[in-house]
């Protein structure tokens, strides 16, 4: 949903990034803005995940050069945790398990966290109950899921949807999804889709990674943009998704090796 004036939650400028010695990021330009959906897709390797995990601030990646600028602060002197409490809110590919922590208490935890971030009171045990019964709905997952270990035996679709539940009682203001279709049956993934299309709101975004049409074809993004070799090469509107699965990325890679050797 594009608005005329809406405000620029999220900033990327001129962002290098490197691993170990190894350059990753080679200048990633990026702006999102209220109300947005924006589809970053690319080859294996472009280093779509590595600018995921650098906006949650995950600690190996090493910044060269550039900014982020999140609801105008300098997100890259922001530790992890409080990047989550100011509402940047990272759905991984590979959702981990954790035995032996309570799914709801983990919940309940990080819900309460995020609430007084945002001078909200906290949730006590029962009317967290309540809430989190509330949004069950919103990813039609069963609450016997909210009584095992975190991601503990879940399938591919149960760990994405315990993630979309996570981002509904989050109520995050830019919502990263990193491949979160990958591995899922089409069912699952019309109940992800249809569980991140009733969170989108008009003051928050989202930025979906991932590498298929076909969790296009559920929702539908303003922007689409291409990364090759640690750069994003192309933007478009979510046409520019059907040209790629029609022609592959093949197109964006002889761009990409045209302009090296100019
Ligand atoms: P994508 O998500 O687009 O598939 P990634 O961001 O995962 O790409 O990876 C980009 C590049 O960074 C790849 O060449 C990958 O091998 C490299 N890379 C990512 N993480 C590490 C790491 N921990 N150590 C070394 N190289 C890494
Ligand atoms: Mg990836």
């Amino acid at each position: 949903m594009i608005i005329s004036d809406s405000k620029l939650i999220l900033e990327i400028k001129n962002l290098h990034a490197r691993i170990e010695d190894k350059p990753i990021l080679k200048g990633v330009n990026l702006q999102v803005k209220e109300g947005e959906i924006h589809a970053l897709m690319g080859r294996n390797g472009s280093g779509k995940s590595t600018l995921a995990k650098i906006l949650a601030g995950h600690p190996s990646y090493k910044i060269t050069e550039g900014q982020i600028t999140f609801q105008d602060k300098n997100l890259l002197t922001l530790e992890p945790e409080e990047r989550a409490r100011m509402g940047i809110f990272l759905g991984f590919q590979y959702p981990v398990e954790i035995p032996g922590v309570s799914n709801l208490e983990f919940l309940r935890v990080a819900t309460n966290t995020r609430r007084s971030a945002r001078q909200q009171e906290e949730l006590d045990t029962f009317e967290f109950e309540d809430f989190v019964h509330s949004k069950l709905e919103v990813v039609q997952m069963d609450p016997v899921f909210l009584e095992r270990s975190i991601n503990e035996g879940f399938s591919g679709g149960e760990k994405k949807r315990n993630e979309i539940l996570q981002m509904a009682l989050l109520e995050p203001i830019i919502s990263i999804l990193d491949e979160t279709d990958s591995g899922l049956d089409i069912d699952a993934l019309r109940i992800v889709a249809s569980g991140v299309n009733q969170l989108s709101s008009p003051q928050t975004a989202t930025l979906l990674i991932t590498h298929y049409q076909r969790l296009l074809n559920e929702i539908t993004p303003d922007f689409v943009h291409v990364m090759a070799d640690g750069e994003i090469q192309r933007t478009g509107g979510s046409e520019l998704a059907l040209e790629l699965e029609k022609s592959g990325y093949e197109w964006i890679d002889r761009a990409v090796k045209v302009g090296e050797s100019e």
